[in-house]
């Protein structure tokens, strides 16, 4: 059956392996909008080549090298045109692919106007989870998750009863310096930090994979996709990256979902779903892997991930603020003007500054991002 598709952060990483399976295998669906945040080059050129509906350009300076691509596409920008794009209502599905807090509001928009969401921006969860569950049961929207560990536990749980689930066991391939001593990692420059042993995805993603960060936001993720305490969610290191993630039930028995690590895979199964498409790819060797191996996590090693489970378990506005302060010290690491290890100093001094909210509204989270936003840059400058 065909779709029709918006794409939200169609030149990042994931928007673009999502582009790729509309030529390898998704022929028959239709792009029916796609935006970028500043990149209106790329943008251009996808708009000349899949010729959407709508295409939105966040900023709205280069938005006429938009417009010049094709004639037929109606190009917004800002705020405004993102809310319009996530909430079409010929859209079959809104593939949200921005990275970081910038997806709540188009998150939001989409949830309201009862979309299927396939759902590739974790940091909008991990902020405002529960108030974005309550918009989409509220409006009958429905989350697929893109994250692959999260489509993992999502297949393995199909024709069971949540009621019967055990734990969630999330892998985690470990990152970029999962075998470095904590001494080397405290000086790691970031093109060491962005290369990643079996993932390819964008660079913010890649720092937080290196830190751990990444895995203690996709436990917050988990913990609310799936509606289970943190209690029921555990963490292994398995460094192959070929299991993805599994789901233990009471009866002791353990469903796991495995491919060869690559993006396009729980890319398409949330633009095929419910159904599959083929694929084709090599098929998986199991003989040519050879082994699957799990270790223990390191905690003293990566702060940040009990940074952010600390935060995803006090609730409220807390995670909106570990999540803003994360984004600012990735940011300033990349651009080399904090050290590696900082990034874990800055998360946790913005959330030891951060005066709780216990159950905030929309507003009052957006402004407990702005505000560690504004903190830890201010700590960084100073
Ligand atoms: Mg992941």
């Amino acid at each position: 059956m065909s779709k029709r598709i918006c794409i939200i952060g169609s030149t990042g990483s994931i928007g673009k392996s999502a582009l790729d399976l509309f030529d390898s295998t998704l022929s028959d669906y239709r792009v029916l909008a796609l935006s970028a945040n500043e990149n209106a080059e790329e943008l251009a050129a996808q708009v000349k080549k899949y010729r959407p509906k709508y295409a939105v350009l966040s900023r709205p300076e280069k938005a006429h090298l938009v417009r010049r691509a094709n004639k037929g596409t109606k190009v917004l920008t800002g705020i405004d045109g993102l809310i319009k794009i996530a909430s079409l209502k010929e859209a079959d599905l809104i593939l949200l692919a921005v990275v970081g807090a910038i997806g709540l509001i188009p998150l939001m928009a989409a949830a309201r106007a009862g979309k299927k969401i396939g759902m590739a921006n974790k940091e909008s969860l991990v902020m405002a989870g529960d108030i974005v569950l309550n918009e989409v049961r509220k409006y009958g929207a429905e989350i697929i998750p893109v994250d692959s560990e999260h489509s993992a536990i999502f297949q393995c749980l199909k024709g069971n009863n949540i009621r019967d689930v055990k734990r969630l066991i999330i892998t985690a391939s470990g990152g970029p310096l999962k075998d470095l001593s904590a001494a080397e990692i405290r000086n790691i420059t970031p093109e060491r930090a962005l290369k990643h042993p079996t993932w390819r995805m964008g660079k913010k993603i890649t720092i937080d994979s290196s830190t751990l960060m990444n895995k203690g936001l996709e436990v917050i993720e988990a913990h609310y996709l799936f509606g289970l305490p943190y209690e029921k969610i555990d963490v292994i290191i398995h460094p192959q990256s070929i299991i993805h993630s599994m789901v233990e039930f009471v009866d002791g028995s353990i469903i796991a979902q495995m491919s060869y690590p690559d993006m396009r895979l729980p890319i398409l199964y949330a633009l095929t779903y419910p159904g599959r498409r083929a694929r084709l790819d090599e098929p998986m060797s199991f003989a040519d892997i050879g082994k699957l191996e799990f270790f223990r996590v390191n905690f003293n090693k990566f702060p940040c991930f009990n940074l952010a489970l600390a935060a995803g378990k006090a609730g409220g506005t807390m995670p909106s603020v570990m999540n803003a302060a994360n984004e600012v010290a990735v940011n300033n690491f990349l651009n080399k003007r904090i050290k590696f290890d900082k990034i874990a100093y800055y998360v946790a001094a913005a959330m030891k500054k951060h005066s709780l909210i216990k159950k905030p509204g929309i507003d009052q989270v957006l402004r407990a991002d702005l505000q560690a936003r504004a903190g830890v840059e201010e700590m960084i400058n100073a």
